[in-house]
Order: structure tokens, then sequence, then C-alpha cells
């Protein structure tokens, strides 16, 4: 069983503080922080709410604010940061001061249980994050920059998908994500509410908690 965690999200409960952006804990083999929202102490208070207290790896899914904001606050909690090749040279010279730094190109395996979609799309470069499951696997999303499909479609690569969490951003091809057992959508999703109304949509906020 694999763990998901939102730490940060435009929403919130339980305790837990909102703030415009999205991060996400997961436990499996590995420990992953996937993005870090924008403000540090948010994510700091989340984490330590959540009970969650150190990494081994920092994925990074792209170059905006709202998702790499509160990365100074928590790496010095990692052993790795996971980020697209595309990424900023003094970002990467700055990060790769800090932890030791991963660059992400094409598909490819990153640990035990842990893959990315590589860098997709042209103007905005993002990867995405591929949980392994028992016998299939879950994806995360930053913001589908790249498009929600192409990303699900790139992860098809590897097998049977489950499911996927994240914010989708102007996904409105709603009709696709019924293809899924269990769709999370987070942060910028536009069609949010109408995603909800399907049977296999769970609600996302900072505090909640997915074991699948
Ligand atoms: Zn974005
Ligand atoms: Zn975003």
């Amino acid at each position: 069983m694999v763990e998901f965690f939102v730490v940060y999200d435009n929403e919130a409960r339980n305790g837990f503080i909102e703030g415009w952006g999205f991060a996400c804990y997961i436990e499996s083999k590995r420990k992953v922080l996937f993005d870090t929202g924008w403000d540090g102490n948010i994510l700091i208070h989340n984490l330590s709410l959540a009970g969650i207290e150190d990494f081994d790896y920092i994925f990074l899914s792209h170059q905006h604010w709202d998702h790499i904001g509160g990365l100074n606050h928590v790496i010095d909690r990692t052993s790795f940061v996971v980020v697209p090749k595309s990424f900023s040279k003094n970002l990467k010279r700055e990060i790769g001061r800090k932890a030791e730094l991963i660059e992400v190109e094409k598909l490819k395996k990153i640990d035990e249980g842990l893959y990315t979609t590589g860098e997709l799309g042209s103007y905005i470069k993002e990867q995405s994050l591929i949980v392994e499951l028992d016998d299939s696997f879950f994806v995360v999303t930053g913001c589908s920059h790249p498009g929600l499909d192409v990303i699900l479609e790139t992860a098809k690569g590897l097998g049977y998908v489950r499911g996927v969490m994240g914010g989708f951003h102007g996904f409105s091809r709603i009709d696709i994500l019924k293809n899924y057992e269990l769709v999370i959508p987070c942060h910028c999703t536009m069609a949010k509410q109408e995603i909800l109304k399907l049977e296999n949509a769970k609600e996302c906020y900072a505090g909640c908690c997915f074991k699948i």
C-alpha cells in the first residue's frame, strides 16, 4: 500500500493551512515530497501536523512559484532533488549546493517504485511522478501544463494506470477520466466541481490522505 498525503493545496481542512500551490507527500518503498507549494512556513506547519519529518527525494514538477516556493524551507530534509533538465541554470546550481541534483529528460525509473514521465510540453516543461502500486501505477501531477491526456498516455508506457491526482489546470475532457478507478482533482483544476460529480472522483485538500 502507498500513502499519498496532501500537505499543500488551495483548500485545507482540520487545522491544515491553505495556500495557492500544491505539495503531496508519498510514502512507498521510498519517501517523496512532490512539489513544495509557495509559502515555506505553511508547508512546514502542514508537514508537522501530518507528522512528516524527512524524505529521500523532493520531486519538483515544474518551475512555477506555487510549486517550488517552499523548497528552501525543506531542502535540508532530503538527500536528492529531482528536477526537469530545463530548469534554469542558476536554480539548479543553488539546489545542487544543498542536495544531490537529479536532472530528468525522458521517462525513467528514479528508484524502487518511482518513475518520472520525463519533461513533457514545450512552452512550460513539466514532469509528473508515476508511483508503482502492487499491480498498477498511480500518477501525481503538478499543474498538468503539457495536458493531462498527454501525461496519462506517457504513464501508460509503464503499464496499467489506476488513477491520477494533482492539478489538472484547464483539462476539460472529463469523459477520459471515467476510464480510471480513482481521480483526485487538486490545486488549479478549473473543472474541479464537474470532475467531482464522477463516481470515481475524490475531494482534495491539504490534510487529506489516501492509502492506495
Ligand atoms: Zn504551473
Ligand atoms: Zn500550480
